[in-house]
């Protein structure tokens, strides 16, 4: 029988600490893997007592009995391997652990690097990613509120058409951008090191405000103008990638810029979620059946194969129809701009989109709905009275009258609204960032 070492310990404190992330990453012997090639054994004990939340380093020393400075230069150089996130603000530096997906592999992959051993990350990530059946795919896809939403093409919408907000567009979002950064395709990054990666551009991901500063800070990212985003946005439309981002209205951090091959969102909500994991934009593309052609183009760039080309010669005029698929079609608009007959046209979900304002709403929504309020809001490790409450919290939780509680749409809106400004007071100054 082997034994277990104290390091083999904090690897397991690390993974425990990061399946609490109301993500939902699963834990499993690669995650394992993965996580000792990122983080030396004292890094793995130092990241497992990281609160969930971002949180000021001068009030992380007490607790982990690390003096100021050196729990800096620490964090900084976790910060350059892209295993710990941080962002500056009121001349505060904040610190958390991130998750896995939003969060490590994608800060590993933003660019290439000869400090870790990329090709056998990508390969371990690779497993991770699509191991039992879609387990990771399925645990943070799982529940209403998701981390990603669709943004249309703003060029697709009809004209004169006052219901598109602000915060539906992506060149509204860079153009009101404090700050941008733009950093490598994670997802074909990784592919390329399979052999497998497609011709599609590579400097795609967009980040903003707050998450620019920090990926520029770390050197995980470049900063950019607002003109050399919107050129890297318009490249993108014309090598039909579809916008993916930050599933809020206020602070986008991210856009990406993503092809159906290689994005780990797109495969994995076609090969194992029926389409789910990504928001639809307030849009749908609708099929003019009378102009149609049945060339098949649309289906050809459709991110999620939501078209299909129906019927042979001889049917529709001597012609085939694209088929668009309800519950499949993200609203992306990418079939619109390269039908050459004008027979895919965007129009309006009757019922619009849920988007959470801000962070904050997003994370409670997710918190209330994956049953992990405790770890949202009882989060450092390292302080006993958090660690009672949390369980107090978990308790509650699981119990009937609570969930029939939260089933009630009212209770659940106003226990909603507390929590969020409740989540937004621990925060302190920072809340500012995000709203
Ligand atoms: S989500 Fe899209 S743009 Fe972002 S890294 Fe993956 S494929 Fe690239
Ligand atoms: S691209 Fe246009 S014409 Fe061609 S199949 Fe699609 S909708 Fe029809
Ligand atoms: S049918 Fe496909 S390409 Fe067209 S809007 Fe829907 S998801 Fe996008």
């Amino acid at each position: 029988m082997g034994h277990t070492t104290d390091a083999d310990q904090e690897y397991h404190f690390l993974q425990e600490r990061i399946c609490q992330k109301i993500q939902g990453n699963p834990a499993s012997p690669t995650l394992m893997k993965i996580l000792r090639l990122l983080f030396s054994p004292e890094d793995a004990r130092l990241a497992s007592r990281l609160p969930h939340n971002l949180t000021p380093v001068e009030a992380l020393t007490d607790n982990l009995g690390i003096p100021l400075a050196e729990l800096n230069d620490r964090l900084t150089e976790m910060a350059q391997r892209g295993v710990v996130f941080d962002l500056e603000y009121n001349g505060r530096r904040y610190v958390t652990l991130p998750p896995v997906v939003i969060g490590f592999f994608e800060l590993v992959f933003m660019r290439t690097r000869p400090d870790l051993p990329m090709q056998e990350l990508a390969h371990l990530f690779e497993q991770y990613f699509t191991e039992n059946n879609g387990a990771l795919a399925h645990s943070v896809w799982q529940g209403q509120t998701q981390l990603a939403r669709a943004y249309v093409r703003e060029e697709t919408i009809p004209e004169n058409t006052t219901e598109v907000l602000d915060w539906e567009r992506a060149t509204h979002i860079i153009s009101s951008a404090t700050a941008i950064s733009v950093s490598i395709c994670q997802c074909l990054h990784t592919a390329q090191h399979h052999g497998k990666g497609c011709d599609k551009p590579t400097e795609v991901c967009l980040s903003f405000n707050y998450a620019a500063e920090s990926l520029h800070r770390n050197g995980h990212g470049r900063a950019i103008t607002t003109k050399e985003a919107m050129d890297i946005l318009a490249r993108c439309k014309e090598a039909n990638l579809v916008q993916l981002g930050d599933n809020v209205q206020r602070k986008v951090s991210f856009i990406c810029n993503c092809c159906g091959c290689c994005c780990h969102m797109l495969r994995g909500m076609r090969i194992y979620t029926s389409g789910k994991g990504v928001v639809t934009s307030n849009w749908i593309m609708e099929v003019n059946p009378a102009t149609c052609k049945g060339c098949g183009e649309c289906a050809r760039v459709c991110p999620l194969d939501a078209i299909r080309i129906a019927g042979r010669p001889g049917e529709h005029n001597g012609k085939g129809l694209a088929i668009r698929d309800e519950h499949t079609c993200l609203g992306c608009g990418v079939c619109s701009t390269v039908c050459k007959t004008g027979s895919a046209t965007m129009r309006s979900r009757p019922q619009r989109v849920l988007v959470p304002e801000t962070i904050f709403d997003q994370r409670v929504a997710m918190a209330i709905e994956r049953g992990q309020l405790a770890d949202l809001l009882f989060d450092d490790p390292e302080k006993l009275s958090h660690r009672a409450l949390g369980r107090v919290l978990h308790f509650l939780e699981k119990s009937p009258p609570f969930k029939a509680a939260m089933a009630c749409s009212s209770i659940k809106s106003s226990f909603l609204h507390t929590l969020v400004r409740a989540a937004e007071k621990q925060s302190g100054d920072l809340a500012d960032v995000f709203k």
